[in-house]
């Protein structure tokens, strides 16, 4: 008999001959997820991973971390014994002993249909059993406790809670994106959502200092450790961006700054896209929530793009925003004051219907490539973990 973890997926499972692939990413995050906690080792079965425990597995704890995983539809504490009855009673009842109940239901589940006795049979015998040793009363409606079996060709599988995942794919399946990163609320969000949909997401963050202070930087690594819980070790890459801001401001007409700023952040980012083998971009931006991402001017950005810009957010309210946002704990450090570098050298009332003309123009004077060249050469690269 032994005490292990028994986890279960749900879209992974149905990626047809990908699925090895999808299993064995979900088993070696799991296992970079569950590092000191005591987990012995990591087994893939054909249709569920185990997690063996050793004697001082930090049990609430490995609870924890498996809850933040991506690709875990759910999981549970199981006792795995041999598959005949006899043992299977005397592991149910190790099993629930410490649970202190007064009424208990038991279901089976056979996947090995040569199993002498039926469900049905199993679960009127354990239950029967763990009745007569425990004192509890049978109840088929609302039970203080629930004990599952399941059996297996070559095994029993015994447990009490099933615990809900957080669903989503293991990261690292659907290839990389590259976040741009802007201390603020929406970015984390978006970032994480794509980490929910099994992207491993790298970082860049553009800032203006010394026009502005550090605190961006702060924010940033801080943002993109918290997100390393569920991405795992990932790269930051930092752009001062100070330099590149002087120039539009000295050189283009004021109500497209931000417009501008945020065509050469794109172009910027792609290059490094390019470098890192990332896909995709990825924004926090939401429809018309600011001047800059009105549909209009979604597409002016859109326009120099070369590479898709995901923007997951895009349909979601501010409210339904932060409250993502503080259940992934990015929250409190996204809140905390900071100046982003777009809010610099910008008018009162910048433009919300820049054409694709226009911004052209005000970009006729600007030596781009030069610009975007001299940004990659000051990149600076912070390992986030
Ligand atoms: P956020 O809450 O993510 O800062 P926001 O609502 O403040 O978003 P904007 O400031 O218009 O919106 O930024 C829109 C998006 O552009 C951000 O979500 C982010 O993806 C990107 N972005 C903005 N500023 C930066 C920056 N300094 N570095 C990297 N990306 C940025
Ligand atoms: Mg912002």
């Amino acid at each position: 008999m032994e005490e292990l973890f028994s986890i279960h997926y749900a879209e992974v499972g149905l990626k047809g001959k990908n699925r090895a692939f999808f299993e064995k990413r979900l088993a070696n995050n799991i296992k970079l997820s569950l590092q000191g906690t005591g987990y012995a080792e990591v087994e893939r079965l054909h249709d569920r991973i185990l997690v063996h425990l050793e004697q001082r597995a930090d049990i609430p704890e490995i609870k924890e971390r498996l809850r933040q995983v991506m690709g875990i539809a759910h999981f549970e504490l199981s006792c795995r014994t041999e598959n005949n009855i006899a043992a299977i009673k005397e592991a149910a009842l190790r099993h629930i002993q410490d649970a202190s109940c007064e009424s208990l239901k038991v279901e089976t589940r056979r996947a090995d249909k040569t199993f002498p006795l039926t469900s049905p049979e199993v679960s009127a015998e354990v239950g029967g059993y763990l009745i007569k040793e425990t004192g509890a009363r049978a109840d088929m409606h609302n039970p203080d406790l629930t004990c599952w079996i399941k059996i297996t060709h070559n095994a029993a599988y015994i447990s009490t809670e099933k615990i809900q995942g957080i669903g989503g794919l293991p990261v690292g399946v659907s290839g990389k994106v590259l976040v741009m990163l802007s201390g603020g609320i929406d970015s984390p969000v978006a970032a994480w959502q794509m980490i929910k949909r099994g992207a491993k997401a790298v970082f860049i963050h553009f800032y203006s200092y010394p026009y502005t202070d550090k605190a961006s930087l702060e924010k940033v690594i801080e943002i993109a450790q918290i997100l390393a819980v569920s991405n795992y070790r990932s790269t930051l890459y930092l752009v001062p961006f100070a330099d590149l801001q002087q120039t539009i401001v000295t050189t283009t007409p004021a109500p497209f700054r931000v417009l501008l700023y945020r065509r050469m952040m794109t172009r910027i980012a792609e290059r490094v896209a390019g470098m890192v083998d990332a896909e995709a971009l990825v924004t926090g931006e939401s429809l018309a929530q600011v001047a800059s991402q009105t549909l209009t001017n979604l597409r002016t950005i859109e326009a120099i793009a070369e590479i898709p810009i995901l923007r997951p957010l895009i349909g979601e309210d501010k409210a339904e925003i932060i409250t993502k946002a503080q259940r992934i704990g990015t929250f409190d450090v996204s809140t905390r004051p900071h100046q982003d570098c777009c809010s610099l050298f910008v008018p009162k009332h910048p433009a919300t219907r820049a054409s694709l003309t226009e911004l052209d123009d005000a970009e006729s004077g600007l030596d781009i490539e030069t610009l975007v060249e001299d940004a990659l050469n000051n990149l600076e690269k912070q390992v986030v973990e």
